[in-house]
């Protein structure tokens, strides 16, 4: 048999999305042996075994590899050959150029699904179960390299349960760093409109029980807060708007399912795939006649903002209790959308009737984003959770560029040889608070992604 031993150099979206781990498992499944391990280019992969096997290799890393992975650059080179005893998972060998790519806010996956509603599972009803497939990633992450320690889940140390998970590179939780379980994750509580806390054996539950009586509740999501009403009950909705002096600009909806939504709005086929999509934004839907929906939720539009719940929390409020809720971000018109326990319920004080939130800290604020399907193509509205900072693709590698965009509806944009990142929504620039966030993001977006503009 004819040996092959070769070096693959790979960058892109190929950390903190369970690469090595498949890596790990496609050498075993061809019987080759070397090694994968992060770098601070992307991944590097030796592998020796047959020559079939290893060309075979090569090419279903790019034709299975997981969902998230994003594939920039591939290099292969042909080595001498060399044994190695057997394939594994080094430690990560990091230097100064740092051009990994990070991986945007993902939707919770069909598996971590079944689990949270399996009744076996040790997550039952965990409202912050993920793995390397889905969950947070941009809004909890303070610096790179993607670890635990440089996320917001920094202070929560990981039972032996989840830390075994964490280290087996044949779970799906491998390496997964906002990986948690009630006994040793974040955790929900639920507080008045004082926001004081208000002890209850299951504050789900409670907030279903206050939205049906038509009680506005502030819940913290991924990137923010959201006002939650009942999207059914006019009165509620009016109150809303009232109080968030949004006299008629559309709220936005979120569904359980296609089902529901089907209820109130057409879904054209190209509708479909962006709703389900694993970035979930707000599709904007043509309205079905005499719905149940209050008309107080879009007056004067022949559309709905409509999305797929997108956290294990959002599918358990909204599963088998209201056919749509009202999901608006919790800010008062042009401000940032709040994300800190007491910022939010500092300035949301007076609009919400009750709160919410959780222990896991946001790090960078993030609305959800808004498309139209036109013609069958996607026609970005507002580009935000779920995309950033993911880039887009440049004809050509340029200088580094900062562009800072216009005074309205700001996003930034910073490039990076061939990439191009677009921040996140950041609002009109016309507070201080706003204007405070523009430049944190600017910060921010230059120190992950090792940006110094030169222009
Ligand atoms: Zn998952
Ligand atoms: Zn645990």
């Amino acid at each position: 048999m004819k040996h092959k031993r070769v070096k693959i150099q790979i960058s892109g979206i190929v950390q903190g999305v369970g690469f090595r781990p498949f890596v790990f498992r496609l050498a075993r499944e061809k019987r080759l042996k070397g090694y994968v391990c992060n770098t601070s280019q992307g991944v590097e992969i030796e592998v020796v075994g047959g020559k079939v096997e290893v060309e075979r290799f090569i090419q279903e890393i790019t034709t299975r590899k997981p969902p998230l992975a994003r594939i920039v650059d591939f290099k292969v080179f042909s080595l001498p050959s060399l044994s190695y005893s057997d394939f594994t998972i080094r430690e990560s060998i990091s230097n100064s150029d740092r051009s990994v790519l990070i991986s945007a806010d993902i939707a919770v996956c069909d598996d971590c699904l079944r689990e949270l509603f399996d009744k076996d599972d040790r997550r039952y009803l965990y409202p912050f179960i993920n793995c390397t497939n889905c969950g947070p990633r941009y809004t909890i992450i303070k610096d790179i390299p993607y670890d635990r320690e440089k996320t917001t889940m920094q202070p929560f140390t990981m039972c032996k349960p989840c830390a075994a998970e964490y280290h087996n590179p044949s779970d799906r939780r491998f390496h997964a760093q906002p990986n948690a379980c009630p006994q040793c994750g974040p955790h929900l509580t639920l507080h008045n409109g004082e926001g004081l806390p208000l002890p209850c054996a299951n504050p789900i539950q409670e907030c279903i029980n206050l939205l049906r009586q038509g009680k506005i509740v502030a819940i913290k999501g991924i990137g923010g807060f959201h006002l939650a009403v009942d999207a059914t009950n006019n009165f509620a909705v009016a109150l809303l708007r009232e109080r968030k002096h949004r006299e008629e600009k559309p709220f936005a909806l979120m569904s359980y399912s296609l089902q529901e939504i089907e209820r109130y709005a057409f879904i054209t086929p190209a509708e479909r795939i962006h709703l389900v999509s694993k970035e979930r934004p707000i599709v904007l839907l043509k309205k079905k006649g005499d719905s149940e929906i209050s008309p107080a939720v879009a007056p004067r539009s022949r559309h709905w903002g409509v999305m797929l719940p997108y956290t294990p929390l959002h599918y358990l409020i909204t599963r088998g209790n209201f056919l749509a809720l009202v999901m608006t971000s919790g800010n008062l018109k042009e401000e940032p959308i709040a994300i800190d326990n007491e910022e939010a319920i500092g300035r949301l004080k007076g609009i919400a009737d009750y709160f919410l939130v959780h222990n896991r800290a946001i790090y960078l604020r993030s609305d959800d984003s808004v498309l139209k399907v036109v013609g069958d193509r996607p026609l970005m509205i507002r580009r935000s959770r779920g995309y950033v900072p993911v880039p887009l693709f440049l004809k050509r590698e340029g200088k580094e560029v900062l562009a800072c965009g216009g005074e309205l509806k700001n996003t930034v944009c910073l490039t990076k040889g061939c990439f191009a990142f677009l921040s996140q929504h950041i609002g009109d620039l016309e507070n201080l608070q706003t204007l405070d966030f523009f430049e944190y993001t600017i910060n921010h977006l230059k120190k992950i992604l090792e940006i110094n503009p030169k222009i």
